[in-house]
């Protein structure tokens, strides 16, 4: 009996793998043709300064929406790309067509970019970011690049190189999502990062949960220490946002300041934002 549901398991099992793998197979494909033709596009999102609620700067968000495949999100086509070798090319793509835009905002406002894990195996990426920069004319020192800690972990001694070239130009780093992954406190021992970027997970609950909030705090007083700016994610009401002020966060995110919209869309809100600051000056 045991060994009947075990087999039939598995049957359905290799089944379910095999349908798995002709989706990524399919989706492989299509993000192949998109990147070739240009058509992944970067959105971008607010990131404030919490106490004054101005814009500081953007975070680069992919967004793709294929001719077959339709709306394909971040958290689907990414790991695809890192998996199939082809978040090179993508991310190549993005940063070209994300520093043109940010080339056209204010020059106090800076541009967050994402980079995968296993760009920073690759130690031509330094190279490749600068090279993009040059071409469109964007500052490096208005540039900062995200890594999350599973970026940092899988090679560090890679990744403390790539990051340290990067900083040496005038690129700042971020650690993303900090408090999700494998976090390691050794790590900040031993890699200089500018800003750390507190995960959702805590930002959502820091009006309802005590661990949350002495979390928060912790995490505030050690990046003081350190000399490290903090931008806490997904804020989505103001009352989060007025909560993390009076723990001293001096950045942050989320929808309740506004959502990842196109580089058109962004050149509005930033005129809006003119205005706004001109009726209060
Ligand atoms: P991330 O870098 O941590 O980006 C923040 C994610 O949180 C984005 O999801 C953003 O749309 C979402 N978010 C922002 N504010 C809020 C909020 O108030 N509430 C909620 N519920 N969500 C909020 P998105 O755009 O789906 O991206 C998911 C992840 O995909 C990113 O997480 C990043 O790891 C990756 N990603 C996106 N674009 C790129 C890219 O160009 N390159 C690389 N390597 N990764 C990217
Ligand atoms: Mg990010
Ligand atoms: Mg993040
Ligand atoms: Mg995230």
């Amino acid at each position: 009996q045991a060994k009947r549901n075990g087999r039939s398991m598995a049957t359905i099992f290799s089944r379910e793998m095999e349908e798995d793998a002709r989706r990524v197979a399919r989706v492989e494909q299509a993000l192949r043709r998109a990147i070739s033709a240009g058509e992944v596009e970067p959105h971008f999102q607010p990131i404030v300064n919490l106490s004054s609620r101005r814009t500081i700067g953007f975070e680069c968000l992919a967004r793709w929406n294929d001719r077959d495949l339709g709306v394909v999100p971040p958290s689907v086509f990414i790991p695809i790309a890192e998996d199939r070798g082809i978040i090179g090319p993508l991310s190549q793509l993005l940063l070209r067509k994300a520093s043109e835009a940010a080339r056209q905002w204010p020059d106090h406002l800076f541009l967050s970019f994402n980079l995968s894990p296993s760009q920073l195996v690759d130690q031509n990426t330094g190279q490749q970011i600068l090279a993009i920069l040059d071409r469109t004319g964007f500052d490096a020192r208005r540039l900062e690049v995200e890594i999350t800690e599973t970026g940092v972990m899988t090679h560090p001694a890679s990744a403390r190189k790539i990051i340290e070239d990067l900083r040496r130009v005038g690129i700042r780093v971020s650690l993303d999502d900090f408090g999700t992954g494998q976090s390691s406190l050794g790590r900040l021992r031993e890699i200089q990062f500018d800003k750390l970027k507190i995960d959702r997970a805590f930002v959502s609950e820091i009006l309802r949960d005590r661990p949350s909030e002495h979390i928060v705090k912790a995490i505030l007083a050690m990046c003081e220490g350190l000399g490290m700016e903090v931008v806490a994610e997904g804020i989505e009401e103001e009352a989060q946002a007025d909560r993390l002020v009076d723990f001293g966060c001096g950045g942050g995110q989320g929808y309740f300041f506004g959502k990842p919209a196109t580089a058109l869309a962004t050149l509005g809100y930033l005129r809006d934002a003119d205005h706004r600051a001109l009726l209060r000056a």
